[in-house]
């Protein structure tokens, strides 16, 4: 449809609406039939194939294949308990995957945005996929496009349309009627589309298209969402194939060692391939995507929502927190203090100071009385409501608004015919528009920041009345009104989060448009500003100086104070030049960029635009800088057991492949049947190793420096771990099999088996903290955990001593002094790796 030539009463007529907007009823008979205004970019795999997808391994595929031709040819039971133990590893797979979807699917949904719309002649805050053809749409700078509207009134609205037409210079719109038809989109400029962005001034449209009929949902269909893996998944991935080649190595030699002595080759070649199934980690990048999902629905109950997942993984090594002050360091509830009046302001002006605290932008009374809007201006408002209880609002006719840039702002008013005029804004901002200012305003605004107060301050002028220019001139020799001093006071948890940080070897600083004072006042309290060698640096200060200067005074820095937006991505830059891991905060539209490139953006849920939770990794629900210090918290307890998961499987595989391979070697026969095999990796890999997801986070978690981003996940001494330990395990099980061997018993096999898994329980006890004694944990304090332990435990003894169970993995049931023998390598697995956390912190502690 060409809209964009349409005259405006036949878009009315064509989308059933009109300029006063749709009622209730006809909205949600149009949602009924039109569908959610969303975008569906893919439909959902169904289950059955996420299921079958836990086959789709080529290692799984060869061993079915390998179980079904040695069925075949000779033991049926065992292809079918083969087939058993596979499938019941991909039913743990596929529930744990589903999980994830959900937890995933969870979080999308939380991500949506709300759209301003005229219903029933009122404008609501509507959940954005809620919106249909014919709705009335107010947008405004910060916001994204919720639809594709055609314009209807528009005040200096500029949008950028990068994600639809590549452009990424915000285009200038307007509201007439057009000629042409056919032109391209990005021509079309009384139109705007659906996920565009505000980046300045305002407008009004009437909803033409909703969902994937709009221009970007034509082309969603055409996009795929490419599966993205984050690095450690990549690189695990990347290790993982290489790893394969080194294990069909040592297949290769068990069968060729086992062929010369004269095993049964179908029965090995099972052995082989289940050597290998069992020892790939293929599941790993499944894991850390399971993991990793689950974490992100654990944070978002602490408020912290993560819009891309690889974030989680890397929060852990954040080292540097640029923080916003208002609102995130603080509470956002100003509370006005005192008042400064002008003296040599006429006596008959004196009532204009007041009448300019009522009259703001952005304050709207609800109907329970309730006063919504900028913090700044509900302070003032009802400041002056309580001082000058008869004084006026007045009509707003225009208006200059507020950026962090400029640091003041200007409604227009009639009154009397005239055009008054009302600015305030930052002392200095407004001072530059004032012809003259009496002089001890600097001292008292001084005195009032120094107190940790925000300081506005107010000027006026009354103007002819004259559309053509009066918003040209009114920010031009103004009077000046007077001064307000508001508080803002600090969260009260603030300040533990920025001790936490500190100790984290976390800088936390503070970025702010501000006064340097006010915002040096509040640092202090916070503990943000602590010694003699912390700085406070202001925008003016930081554009003198030569970027190596900056760089070099960067350390030093903890207060940012009336900085500009582009100077946020200046620090940035800097910092990561520097080696710095830098989450920042911001809310505005021109945050964006800071947002994007900092190592974790961080948006505000509650004041934040669209255009910077669009451009950010992470959403503070709450807006609180403690929610970021949490989710740091939580990045490394996550990580730390992404490790210990890699950690125990690694090295119980290690194990494993030490009995099985050298076995042969030292002249024992091939010490596992393949169904036991799989079995050993079933019970000891799946559930016990994502029960170490859900580990508490370590005590000294905070109280160490972050990881560097690029560190290996096998750094700090977890490959030698894998390599030592995994030949603790071999040489402890095959001792015993050698034993049981010489001495003429049947046992040995069953030996092996059980030794194993016992092994197993006793690493995973102790592999739960890398620093901390199991019993410093609380034995209870991972209840899935011991579960496992307990239920491999059970099953093991089961599996020897039932006859059922006897018949299929062929068991012999051990004797008492054998079951302690096998009992007697768990424990001696466990207190070695205890040892060895003991010998390190010893180490650490000399390093020291
Ligand atoms: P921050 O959010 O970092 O505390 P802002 O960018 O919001 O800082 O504010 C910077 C300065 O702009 C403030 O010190 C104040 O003087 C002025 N200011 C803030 N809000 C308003 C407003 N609504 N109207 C006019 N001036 C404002
Ligand atoms: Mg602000």
């Amino acid at each position: 449809m060409q809209w964009h030539i349409q005259p405006l009463e036949e878009v009315f007529t064509q989308t059933k609406s009109r300029k006063e907007g749709l009622n209730h009823k006809e909205a949600q008979e149009k949602l009924a039939s039109h569908g959610r205004n969303e975008l569906i970019s893919k439909p959902p795999r169904p289950i059955w194939l996420m299921f079958l997808g836990q086959f789709k391994d080529v290692m799984i595929i060869i061993l079915l294949l390998a179980a079904v031709i040695s069925g075949l040819i000779g033991d049926l039971k065992d292809t079918l308990l083969i087939a058993l133990i596979v499938f019941l590893n991909a039913v743990i797979g596929f529930f744990q995957e589903y999980r994830a979807e959900k937890a995933m699917e969870a979080l999308k949904k939380m991500a949506t945005t709300t759209a301003k719309v005229l219903r029933n002649e009122k404008i609501e805050h509507l959940n954005s996929a809620e919106i249909v053809q014919g709705d009335i749409v107010h947008i405004e700078a910060g916001d994204m496009v919720p639809a594709d509207l055609r314009l209807i009134e528009t005040h200096n609205l500029r949008i950028e349309e990068a994600s639809l037409t590549g452009e990424s210079e915000a285009v200038e719109k307007h509201h007439q009627v057009l000629a042409e038809q056919n032109i391209p989109l990005g021509d079309r400029l009384n139109m705007a589309y659906k996920s565009t962005l505000v980046t300045y001034g305002r407008g009004v449209g009437v909803v033409v298209a909703t969902g994937m009929k709009t221009e970007i949902g034509n082309i969603a269909q055409m996009l795929q969402e490419s599966e993205t893996q984050t690095p450690l998944q990549k690189r695990l991935a990347e290790f993982g194939k290489r790893l394969s080649f080194v294990i069909f190595a040592i297949c290769a030699i068990i069968y060729v060692a086992g062929f010369i002595r004269g095993e049964e080759p179908t029965q090995l070649l099972l052995t082989a391939i289940s050597v290998a199934v069992a020892a790939i980690p293929e599941t790993l990048p499944a894991v850390i995507t399971v993991s990793l999902a689950l974490g992100a629905s654990k944070l978002v109950k602490q408020n912290a929502l993560i819009r891309k997942l690889p974030a989680i993984e890397t929060l852990g090594s954040v080292t540097y927190i640029g923080s916003d002050k208002t609102g995130t360091l603080t509470q956002n509830k100003m509370t006005v203090q005192e008042h400064w009046l002008n003296p040599q302001l006429p006596q008959e002006a004196e009532n204009l100071f007041w009448q300019a605290m009522l009259c703001n932008q952005d304050t709207q009374r609800q109907e329970n009385g309730e006063i919504k809007g900028d913090a700044t201006e509900i302070a003032a408002l009802l400041y002056a409501q309580k001082q000058a209880p008869d004084c006026q609002v007045l009509l707003r006719t225009d208006e200059i608004p507020f950026s962090s840039e400029r640091k003041m702002m200007t409604t227009l008013h009639e009154k009397d015919g005239k055009i008054l005029v009302f600015s305030k804004g930052a002392l200095e901002a407004i001072a530059e528009k004032c012809d003259s200012l009496p002089l001890e305003v600097w001292q008292v605004a001084e005195a009032m920041t120094k107190k940790g107060q925000r300081v506005l301050a107010y000027a006026y002028k009354v103007l002819e009345k004259n559309p053509q220019i009066e918003k040209i001139t009114a920010e031009q020799k103004l009077q000046f009104l007077g001064l307000i001093a508001m508080i803002d006071p600090p969260r009260p948890e603030v300040r533990q989060a920025v001790a936490e940080c500190i100790t984290a070897g976390i800088i936390p600083v503070m970025i702010t448009g501000d006064h340097p004072l006010t915002a040096e006042a509040i640092a202090k309290d916070l503990g943000i500003l602590q010694s003699e060698k912390h700085e406070v640096i202001t925008g003016k200060e930081m554009a003198l100086l030569s970027e190596e200067e900056l760089e070099f005074r960067m350390d030093k820095i903890r207060v940012f104070a009336r900085v500009s937006p582009e100077q946020k991505l200046q620090i940035v830059k800097i910092l990561q030049r520097k080696g710095h891991f830098v989450a920042m905060t911001g809310d505005g539209v021109n945050d964006a960029p800071a947002l994007k490139r900092a190592d974790i953006g961080v948006a505000m849920g509650i004041s934040g635009t669209d255009v910077s939770k669009e451009a950010s990794d992470m959403i503070l629900l709450d807006d609180n800088f403690a929610t970021i210090v949490k989710a740091v918290r939580e990045g490394r307890r996550i990580f730390d057991n992404i490790r210990k998961f890699i950690k125990y499987t690694m090295t119980g595989n290690a194990g494993k492949i030490w009995v099985i391979f050298l076995a042969p070697i030292i002249g024992l026969p091939v010490p596992l049947l393949p169904a036991q095999i799989l079995w050993l990796n079933l019970v000891t890999d799946g559930l016990p190793g994502l029960a170490l997801a859900g580990e508490p986070a370590e005590k000294s978690v905070m109280q160490r420096p972050p990881r560097h981003p690029k560190e290996s996940i096998f750094a700090h001494g977890l490959g030698w771990h894998i390599l030592w330990a995994g030949l603790l395990i071999g040489a402890l099980v095959l001792g015993l099999q050698a034993w049981s061997y010489a001495s003429g018993s049947s046992h040995w096999q069953t030996i092996v088996f059980t030794s194993l898994c016992f092994a197993q329980i006793g690493q995973i006890l102790a592999v739960r903290s890398e620093k901390h004694l199991f019993f410093s944990l609380g034995f209870f304090t991972n209840l899935p955990l011991l579960g496992t332990a307990f239920l491999n435990f059970a099953l093991q003894m089961l599996l020897i001593y039932h006859p059922f169970f006897q018949e299929i993995f062929v068991t012999k049931p051990l004797t008492f002094t054998e079951l302690l023998l096998c009992m007697a390598v768990a424990v001696i697995v466990f207190h070695v790796i205890e040892l060895e956390k003991i010998i390190r912190r010893r180490l650490e502690k000399r390093a020291i």
